[in-house]
């Protein structure tokens, strides 16, 4: 029985305010389920107002969409992973193609930011995914291979690190076009055998989501797939009625 990742990535949406309004009508609608986890991604400005709806609510954790590999200091802007897990975080996203593709992170930069959340006992997902362009180049595998690898590759001690992986197509990321099941499952295998070649067995306990124009009516169908450990969602889950739904998909 596979207990499923349900991720919401607000992105740049949802302020304190909107924040309280959404928590309030997921938290008392949401039910007491023991059968998967769900994380909120706010802006790092409501996520004290994440914090405080989820206390007292078992598998309902906060995270933060970015973190600084630096631990304080003069990084005007920016917070770093001891902050965010003093401020209830739990998780943080490491390498999400905006992040890649906006900003300009690079994979030795993921790495680094890896390293920081592990240091400060706050877990991290690590996204990767490929462009339209590497798509069909034929380059997707060796890619996600290179950002896994590059990532991963500053965290000591991986085998006891807490992380979790989203496969998010940049091309399926805002565009309404997500990736069939069949081919994440394909991404997700491939990421898989490559963890295990990290660090053994202990690859079967990292979840690895899947990430791209989910949505209230493709969620069950995606985590029904066999290697889909949960889903990584940013535009449908800024509304609660809609993120209601894919919470509960499956
Ligand atoms: C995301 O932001 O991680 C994401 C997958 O966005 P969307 O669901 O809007 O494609």
């Amino acid at each position: 029985m596979k207990r499923p990742v349900l991720a919401a990535n607000w992105k740049m949406n949802n302020g304190p305010t909107a924040a309280k309004a959404f928590m309030d009508a997921f938290v008392s609608s949401y039910p007491a389920r023991d059968d998967r986890t769900i994380i909120i991604f706010p802006s790092a400005l409501s996520l004290s107002v994440v914090a405080a709806a989820i206390k007292n609510r078992p598998g309902l954790l906060a995270g933060v969409q970015n973190i600084h590999w630096a631990e304080k200091g003069a990084f005007t802007g920016e917070i770093s992973a001891p902050m965010a897990r003093d401020a209830g975080a739990s998780v943080v996203l490491v390498g999400h193609s905006e992040r890649r593709h906006v900003f300009g992170e690079t994979d030795a930069q993921c790495a680094k930011k890896c390293a920081a959340a592990a240091k400060a006992q706050l877990a991290f997902m690590l996204c990767v995914g490929e462009t339209i362009q590497q798509r069909e180049a034929g380059e997707t595998e060796s890619l996600v291979i290179r950002q896994l690898r590059e990532g991963l590759s500053q965290t000591p001690n991986l085998i006891s690190t807490e992380f979790l992986l989203a496969y998010e197509p940049v091309w399926a990321i805002g565009t309404g076009l997500t990736a069939s099941a069949a081919d994440a499952s394909a991404i997700h295998t491939v990421l898989r055998a490559e963890l295990r070649d990290m660090i053994g067995t202990r690859a079967d306990a990292i979840p690895i989501l899947y990430g791209g124009s989910v949505n209230a009516g493709n969620a069950a169908d995606l985590l029904a797939a066999d290697e889909i450990d949960g889903l990584l969602v940013g535009g449908a889950s800024v509304e609660a009625s809609s993120w209601l739904t894919i919470a509960q998909a499956g």
